[in-house]
């Protein structure tokens, strides 16, 4: 059905970098032998996944939909997508994104842009989103993202699907092509609550391969498929619901929030005063993180190298040159520059500060309340071709997700409606560390 419908679709969406029909089937013809005999019996057995394509899978093209990796075959497969096939989960392909995630329309993919199935003159969101574009468009029934400033949340708010972001530590990124390392998080992009959970289960682990993984007990996310929200306090910040949101955004969003409350949760407005920061420190740490994680990229040991030069230096300076895209270039620059002797304690310090303030200032809103709700993006998704042009403009569409990460918390996007254009408005869920099933509790009741 899914190879069906990607033949139909593809044309159009674009979601994929590479699809990979026979091994899809030779895939289900082993997994469906094993649920023969009783060894698969999990929700997720012989059912077809998509991979973001910056998630490495053993001998199959792996890009970062990136010049530079545009014919690199890794020699080993990333943990998440490795509990996957556990599950029984059949891999179909890997997903077009932003180039190395860094972007929020999917249109600074060397591969090209991918289209909003809602409406294909607009973009479905970014990073991740040919993996939110291939779960709307049925391509798919489910697929995974990444999510370093919201590149799960606001392509699924923009595709209307179910995306999230867990507490970071949570899904183990060995594998995963680092973007900014301490903020970087794997996780599902999913049609519904349900699916989201199941998935999320099986891909959390800890990995004694990624140092920051953790060792969590609580990983039975389907539990909390429980429709209640009975006494549940939700506070929305002011500082989400004013200035640069629009307005049809804000009426959907608020009024979800009316249909938990009628459900029984307790709804209060308060003050997320810092939030206003977090743009500045996350440009400052995740481009002082990919200009260190991006060194690699040399043209020696893997991936793209320039046809002539002359000398080393010259091999370096030309593959990278005509490897990266210019986004890639920008941030890669300022991530340089703020690391820099003598600007180091002035950008990179501060914004490690800034963070550690916001931090605590969610620490202590999540004393007051057990979910912080908002929207996932100040706007629907926006025409494709009209935001590269302004990259300032579209930092500042990161404004509800980017705190998240930073704080390191779980984050959910959910369709609450659609706006005058018929395009996708998501509402985001934010709790406080491994509190996922309370996302998953609120989010499921309310669907
Ligand atoms: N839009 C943000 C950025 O460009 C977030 C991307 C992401 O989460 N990977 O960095």
């Amino acid at each position: 059905a899914v190879i069906g419908q990607i033949k139909e679709a593809e044309s159009e969406i674009h979601s994929f970098v590479t699809i990979d029909e026979e091994g899809a089937y030779a895939q289900a013809e082993e997994i469906q032998k094993k649920i023969d005999v009783g060894e698969l019996t999990g929700p997720l057995a012989g059912v077809p996944v998509a991979v973001k394509d910056n998630m490495c899978i053993e001998g199959q093209l792996t890009t970062c939909s990136s010049k530079i990796l545009s014919n690199f075959k890794p020699t080993y497969t990333a943990e998440a997508v490795e509990k996957l096939r556990k599950a029984g989960a059949v891999i179909i392909g890997k997903t077009n994104m932003d180039e190395f995630a860094m972007g929020s329309t999917t249109e600074t993919s060397y591969y090209g842009p991918t289209r909003n199935p809602h409406n294909t003159a607009h973009v479905p969101g970014g990073s991740s989103g040919g993996s939110c574009a291939a779960v709307a468009a049925s391509e798919c029934y489910y697929a995974l993202g990444s999510d370093t400033g919201g590149s799960i949340r606001q392509p699924s708010s923009f595709c209307g699907v179910v995306g999230l972001k867990p507490t970071y530590g949570t899904v183990s990124r060995y594998g995963l092509i680092a973007y900014g390392s301490s903020l970087d998080q794997i996780g599902p992009v999913a049609k519904d609550v349900s699916d989201c959970a199941a998935i999320l289960e099986a891909i959390a682990s800890h990995d004694p391969k990624d140092s920051t993984s953790m060792d969590r007990d609580d990983c039975d996310f389907t539990e909390a498929l429980v429709d209640d929200v009975k006494g549940l306090r939700i506070g929305i910040p002011r500082d989400y619901m004013g200035e640069g949101l629009d307005p049809e955004v804000n009426d959907a969003v608020m009024k979800a929030a009316k249909v938990l409350e009628e459900k029984g949760a307790i709804v209060e407005a308060f003050d997320l005063r810092l939030v206003k920061y977090a743009i500045p420190a996350y440009y400052t740490i995740a481009d002082a993180e990919a200009s260190s994680n991006l060194e690699r990229f040399d043209g020696v040991k893997y991936g793209y190298r320039t046809k002539d030069y002359d000398g080393l230096h010259n091999m370096y300076k030309k593959t990278r040159s005509e490897g990266f895209g210019p986004e890639v270039k920008r941030r890669i620059m300022l991530g340089s520059f703020v690391l820099s002797s003598g600007y180091y304690d002035a950008y990179y310090l501060k914004a490690l500060r800034t963070k550690a303030l916001i931090k605590k200032e969610f620490d202590r809103a999540f004393r007051n309340y057990d979910i912080i709700l908002g929207p996932a993006a100040p706007t629907t998704a926006p025409e494709l071709g009209k935001s590269l042009s302004d990259p300032m403009k579209m930092y500042l569409g990161d404004i509800y997700t980017i705190s998240v990460n930073l704080a390191g918390l779980p984050g959910m996007s959910v369709p609450v409606g659609k706006d005058s254009k018929g395009l996708p408005i998501g509402m985001q869920l934010i709790g406080n560390v491994f509190e996922e099933k309370t996302l998953i509790r609120a989010a499921y009741t309310y669907e």
